[in-house]
């Protein structure tokens, strides 16, 4: 089949790699330029040369999908070893098991409840008084009472998003958080997995195709997509604007990287809910590949604060000011030619990666139907 248009794509992410790569099979030609000097955007996997253990650069992650298709396409470019995301929670200087479940209750409150009991205990330990929840914390006070939430919850939304739970809507804690039996498999979901030889090789493979061209370290401005037939473009939605609008609002994150001799933590991550301690929690990368066995231990102490013009973007913000902001962006994205606003930052929303990928393929699928389309009218 002959080279028909040539796409690009900015960003070198799951979004970019996964549509650049659909649209790569049908025949485009796809430049995909990124800023950094790596693909994989904030999957991004990189393995410590002193201790070979397998680094998850930007944040721990783990892939988990109940998406058949979405599951299949990245065990077409991967194999994924089989991994259960199990994360521990220090508190008041005891160790429990998240997300809470039967364990947990029945060592905090010194109990051996079975399932019926533990309900029961729990019901009456709920703030009934609150009929109409309204925020973050008052919604918790409902649904676990005060001395769960204060070890579990309180700390720790403080110190994630750098206010009061008082402050946050009561729609962040949509569900009742507890599980009444001994299951810690923090997600629900059919499939899971790690890649076996990390994510930026998945993506790299996602990438290997003699359709498509890579420049890192090449940042995008808009104005530059003459001479492209469409832009896809996973980076910030704000940040193509110029900002023209204002910024739209994210946490970020520091990670204070060190290493160890031995095993630091025995698990993968460790949640830290008191306010006390001034971050959130600490992520012991070997434990993500319990396969292999490197020599050392790297770890990151993860600390999280506003993000500032300079700062990588994590978490969207998205309550009521950054909404209304947003709508005034996507306004004027809507009026923009030739060009999808695709993926985390494109469209301003905490993407898991296997909805990122579902998205990417979706978009692809759509560009490619229209332009049938055209060529048929
Ligand atoms: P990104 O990965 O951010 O890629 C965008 C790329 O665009 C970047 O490489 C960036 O450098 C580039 N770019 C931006 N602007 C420009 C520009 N102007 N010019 C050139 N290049 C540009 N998901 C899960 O499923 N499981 C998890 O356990 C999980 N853990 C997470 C933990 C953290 C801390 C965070 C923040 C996210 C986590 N995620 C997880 C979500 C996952 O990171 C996203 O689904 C995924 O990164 C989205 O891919 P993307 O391509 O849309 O965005």
């Amino acid at each position: 089949m002959g080279v028909k248009e040539k796409i690009l794509v900015v960003g070198a992410g799951l979004s970019g790699a996964v549509i650049g790569r659909a649209l790569a099979e049908a025949g485009h030609a796809v430049e995909i330029v990124d800023k950094r000097d790596h693909i994989g955007g904030n999957c991004h996997t990189e393995r410590d040369e002193a201790t070979g253990v397998m680094v998850h650069v930007y944040g721990p992650h783990i892939f988990h999908t109940d998406d058949r298709e979405v599951w299949d396409y990245v065990n077409g470019f991967m194999t994924f070893m089989p991994y259960k995301n199990r994360v521990k929670a220090t508190s008041g200087g005891q160790v429990y098991s998240l997300p809470i479940n039967l364990h947990t209750i029945n060592q905090f409150f010194g109990k051996s409840f079975r399932p019926d009991e533990a309900r029961a205990f729990l019901e009456e330990q709920a703030d009934k008084t609150i009929t109409d929840p309204q925020t973050f914390e008052e919604q918790a006070l409902r649904f676990v009472g005060r001395d769960l939430y204060e070890a579990f919850f309180k700390g720790y939304t403080q110190k994630q998003w750098g206010c009061a739970p008082t402050e946050l809507p009561a729609s962040i804690l949509k569900r009742l958080p507890v599980r009444f039996n001994y299951e810690d498999n923090y997600f629900f979901h059919k499939y899971q997995g790690m890649p076996e030889t990390g994510y930026t090789e998945m993506i790299a493979r996602i990438l290997d195709h003699p359709n498509i061209t890579v420049a890192l370290e090449t940042g995008f401005r808009r104005g530059e997509k003459a001479g492209y037939g469409h832009l896809f473009y996973s980076g910030p939605l704000d940040g193509y604007f110029d900002y023209e609008l204002g910024r739209l609002g994210y946490r970020t994150l520091d990670f204070e990287r060190f290493t160890y001799e031995g095993d630091y933590q025995g698990c993968a991550v460790m949640n830290y809910g008191d306010v006390a301690i001034p971050y959130t929690r600490i992520t012991e990368h070997k434990h993500f590949s319990p396969w292999e066995t490197p020599a050392g231990s790297v770890c990151y102490r993860e600390f999280s604060r506003a993000c500032e013009p300079e700062d990588i973007p994590y978490y969207p913000i998205r309550l009521v000011e950054e909404k209304a902001q947003l709508a005034d962006y996507v306004v004027r994205a809507e009026q923009e030619q030739g060009v999808t606003f695709v993926g985390r930052l494109g469209t301003y929303r905490y993407l898991d990666m296997d909805v990122t990928i579902r998205e990417a393929l979706d978009t692809a699928r759509l560009y490619l139907a229209r332009r049938a389309e055209n060529a048929a009218m």
